[in-house]
């Protein structure tokens, strides 16, 4: 005979049930249903995602997958996986691959997280290593950020008995927030060979020349290293989810076994495989980048507003408040009922912050528009 339980979720676990959802950005479809709008004439800058769209090889690459769609995909991602190893100059056995690299960083969770356990990450770092920690019932140990950014120190400080796994973002995501090469590397030879230090590069490919460092050279030196690369951004994949890591073989083949089966599907295998082969693109959306960078920025300046410097593809701006009151909602609406998607981050400390992605030139100028009529008293 069976028993009733009053409520079915009480039976999972406190640490499940206190999850507080991800919230991603609004999809322009939904905005265009809720405020009536066309959406042809939405602008959406609110999820880093790439102005170019799918480049012409990877629909090429899609469309021969097409007929095999009644196929499950290699689940060892063989194709996929050779043309990374030749990318990085890594062997496969170094690589993990993911339904986004939001799938790596679960992975690491599954593999190394759990009740008694934790995990160390800086304040106001990307929403989804608080997630994965506490899923696994893990400790969240959050170390304050400076000036935004990780503070390294702060983080080796923070690090207990019971810590299994450091995320770093590089560049962080909302922020924008970049640590050196050579700060990275110094914290690698000092954190505790026991402990996994994930450092997710998902907006690498923007970073400026002078900033740039070879985080893969480290994997051979530092075999707690994961490194997570996404082709979500640079590459125009997002909607398809296919990322990577980069690591150990130790560590690569205990996280294929946490990994679904067949975590990335046959079109993104593909897709993935042509967009690698495809400097050109990632070249020019990267110009296009750092050129829409300073459109925004100039007129943010020009609006008089601070924003926090940003070497990703998205910068966060200060709302000032009125009357002592964070106004940044009411902004974000009023951009909404304008036709512009942008991101509130009050999720990620930042209340008075918005984010905006980088987008075309006329996206840009249009979204400066609106945030002049928002703004307007
Ligand atoms: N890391 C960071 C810092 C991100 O901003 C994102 C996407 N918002 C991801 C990882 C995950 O992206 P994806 O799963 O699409 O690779």
């Amino acid at each position: 005979m069976s028993t009733e339980i009053p409520d079915i979720c009480e039976r999972s676990p406190a640490y499940v049930r206190a999850i507080a959802p991800y919230e991603p950005g609004r999809p322009i479809s939904e905005v265009a249903r809720e405020l009536g709008l066309d959406e042809r004439t939405i602008v959406k800058l609110a999820s880093n995602e790439n102005p170019l769209g799918v480049s012409p090889g990877v629909r090429e690459a899609i469309a021969r997958e097409l007929p095999e769609l009644a196929r499950y995909p290699d689940g060892n991602a063989f194709g996929l996986k050779a043309a990374l190893s030749a990318h990085h100059g890594l062997a496969p056995e170094r690589i993990v691959v993911g339904n986004g690299s939001n799938d790596i960083l679960e992975l690491v969770a599954a593999a190394f997280l759990a009740p008694g356990r934790a995990a160390v990450y800086s304040q106001h770092a990307f929403a989804v290593y608080p997630l994965a920690t506490q899923a696994r019932g893990a400790q969240s140990i959050v170390v304050p950020a400076e000036n935004f950014g990780h503070d390294l120190q702060g983080m080796l400080a923070a690090l207990t008995p019971q810590t299994r796994v450091v995320f770093i973002a590089n560049p962080n995501n909302p922020t924008g927030t970049f640590v050196s090469g050579r700060e990275l590397s110094d914290f690698l030879d000092r954190v505790p060979s026991d402990v996994v230090v994930v450092l997710d590069e998902a907006y690498t490919e923007y970073l400026p020349a002078d900033c740039r460092y070879d985080s893969i050279s480290w994997l051979k030196r530092h075999r707690n290293l994961v490194v997570t690369r996404t082709f979500s951004k640079a590459y125009g994949l997002a909607g398809l989810r296919v990322g990577y890591g980069l690591c150990d073989p130790k560590i690569a083949d205990l996280l294929n076994r946490v990994r679904h089966p067949f975590n990335v599907n046959s079109l993104a295998l593909a897709a993935a495989v042509a967009a690698l082969a495809d400097r050109e693109f990632v070249e020019k959306g990267c110009e296009i980048n750092s050129s829409g960078m300073r459109q925004l920025t100039d007129g943010f300046s020009a609006l008089g507003l601070e924003y926090i410097p940003s070497v990703g593809n998205f910068v966060s701006f200060r709302v000032p408040r009125a009357h002592d009151k964070a106004r940044a909602g009411a902004v974000f609406q009023s951009l909404l009922r304008q036709g512009v998607i942008v991101r509130p981050v009050g999720g990620y400390g930042m209340p008075d912050h918005l984010r905006v992605t980088v987008g075309l030139p006329e996206e840009n100028r249009k979204f400066l528009e609106a945030l002049k009529v928002a703004l307007a008293p």
